[in-house]
């Protein structure tokens, strides 16, 4: 499978001079299986990017939402394939315990916040509850589950029939009330079973270790509970994702670098930067 990041940043979009190598978009994700398999991991704004590179001979996308906060849905009325009619289009997302997928994402695609109405997209839209039994999306077998974050959150584990696995966890906070992390198996880790052993993990990242003890709570990671996090998944290489919109691209560059030294993980750590290709 080929994954592309179209938008690595978390929160709010941050473009600006000092934010363009690793992006200013926030979080999308494209996977393209060798039998032509669409995947798209997360409608955060990277989505209008990719939107424009869909040729016209694609017959389905399936758009893979890990939850609802706005940074990971703000691009969807932005995603041209949505306007060409009759292209089946399924969304996958989490419901809440009061409103089903549908009628949380209406909230967003209905005026004032948006002038189109989701019912009036010329597309075929299909939406699909997770997480759900693990299921099989064209040539991707996918697993989701349900991962701490606030609010209704899923992470994603999609297996190529080549046998590559990606684990996708944008917003994840495994440590959360661990008095020491980790501390636990990963079967009783956040995220583990989605992440164990997988050849690519694309994990949140969002702060500095000292910047976590003010975040505690907030639903995100430190860079160092990424590395830590990773190893305990026994991955073979990490994406530091969803980085904060007040880092900087010579502070990540600092932080990471700082991260990967003490940490010394046994895999391999590539920071997630907008427009990195990696073939599994
Ligand atoms: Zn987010
Ligand atoms: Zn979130």
């Amino acid at each position: 499978m080929q994954v592309t990041l179209w938008g690595t940043r978390g929160s709010l979009a941050t473009p600006g001079p000092e934010m363009a190598r690793y992006g200013g978009n926030t979080s999308c994700v494209s996977v393209l299986g060798r039998a032509g398999t669409m995947l798209v991991l997360d409608a955060g704004t990277g989505i209008r990017r990719l939107g424009a590179t869909i040729p016209d001979t694609v017959r389905r996308i399936d758009i893979l939402l890990t939850h609802l906060h706005m940074d990971h849905i703000q691009g969807l009325g932005f995603f041209a394939p949505l306007y060409r009619p009759g292209l089946d289009v399924h969304v996958w997302g989490p419901g809440s315990v009061t409103l089903r997928l549908q009628a949380r994402l209406r909230r967003y695609l209905s005026p004032p916040l948006f002038p189109v109405n989701l019912s009036e997209l010329p597309c075929k839209l299909t939406f699909h509850e997770v997480p759900c039994a693990e299921t099989d999306i064209g040539e991707f077998r996918v697993c989701s589950a349900l991962v701490c974050h606030p609010g209704p959150t899923v992470g994603y584990r999609v297996t190529a029939p080549e046998g590559g696995v990606l684990t996708y966890l944008p917003d994840h906070e495994p440590a959360l009330a661990v008095q020491r992390f980790p501390s636990l198996p990963r079967e009783w880790t956040s995220g583990g079973t989605l992440a164990a052993g997988a050849d690519l993990l694309i994990h949140d990242g969002q702060y500095s270790a000292a910047e976590y003890p003010g975040h505690c709570g907030w639903g995100h990671s430190s860079l160092d509970q990424a590395l830590d996090f990773g190893t305990l998944a026994g991955v073979k290489r990490l994406v530091p994702f969803h980085h904060d919109p007040s880092h900087t691209d010579t502070d990540l560059d600092l932080l990471l670098a700082r991260a990967i030294e003490e940490a010394r993980p046994t895999y391999e750590v590539t920071p997630g930067c907008e427009g990195t290709v990696f073939e599994l």
